[in-house]
């Protein structure tokens, strides 16, 4: 799953980048870039995290870049500055990491349905493409087993979507689910990623819930297979906690 000729990190330092934190952050997602710089930071890395709002430029330099979730205006709105900005793209074409929630999600594929129930061009970074679904928005606990490629454990997250994603062939569905809708087209899966570019409906934030992808995406950016340990017990709990809420009667 990695890009041939992908560049390691070229300095001691992780260069992390949220984007676009004023339009696509609902549901704690905010969450995955602190989650994802702290377990950087207890492994010894010096971390450089930018937050780029949506009248900044994009820089194309990132080793991992973290997109949210967000309403349907905020997310035609960043799906536009972002086509305009390319910078996007061109960090992708540069080989790097780049996890996506739910509009994010939506955004890097080929199109999804807009505010406005237009087809609203995405950047093509993953060959999905979103409809708006016609049933019943989406919304409640998942667990869903993860593509074993991955090496990670069961993921658990919150979703909250009216869009269905429809994966083409070059994407691979980053999960089962065992509970909830994930991508909503009926099949059972959830999430879709291609190379290093991820895209999930789970919300929590996902990396909180699921510190294993934290770690994959600093595995990738650093071009390793294993991290020292950390103390996960308080992750662990909630977890437990989360596994409980889902799978309880209702
Ligand atoms: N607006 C999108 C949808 O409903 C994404 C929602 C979200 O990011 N939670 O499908």
């Amino acid at each position: 799953m990695r890009r041939e000729g992908r560049n390691r990190m070229s300095d001691s330092s992780l260069r992390l980048v949220w984007v676009y934190p004023d339009l696509l952050s609902t549901y704690g997602d905010q969450g995955n870039a602190l989650v994802v710089e702290r377990r950087a930071r207890q492994r010894g890395l010096d971390v450089m995290r930018v937050d780029v709002r949506s009248d900044q430029p994009i820089p194309t330099s990132g080793d991992i870049y973290l997109i949210g979730g967000g309403e349907d205006r905020p997310q035609r709105l960043a799906a536009e500055r972002l086509r305009r900005d390319g910078g996007l793209n061109r960090a992708a074409e540069n080989g790097a990491i780049i996890f996506s929630v739910c509009a994010g999600y939506q955004i890097l594929g080929h199109e999804f349905i807009n505010d406005l129930g237009e087809r609203e061009p995405g950047l093509g970074l993953i060959d999905v493409v979103s409809t708006r679904g016609e049933g019943e928005r989406c919304v409640g606990d998942v667990l869903a087993d993860c593509d074993p490629a991955l090496g990670l454990p069961q993921l658990t997250g919150f979703e909250n979507h009216q869009g269905v994603t429809h994966l083409g062939p070059t994407a691979r569905p980053l999960a089962r689910t065992v509970v909830g809708r994930g991508n909503g087209t009926g099949d059972g899966t959830e999430g879709a990623f291609h190379d290093t570019v991820f895209g999930t409906y789970l919300h929590g934030p996902v990396m909180a819930r699921n510190p294993q992808f934290a770690d994959l995406l600093l595995k990738l950016a650093l071009d390793v297979n294993a991290l020292p340990p950390t103390d996960d017990r308080w992750y662990e709990a909630l977890r437990d906690e989360r596994i409980a809420a889902a799978t309880q009667p209702a």
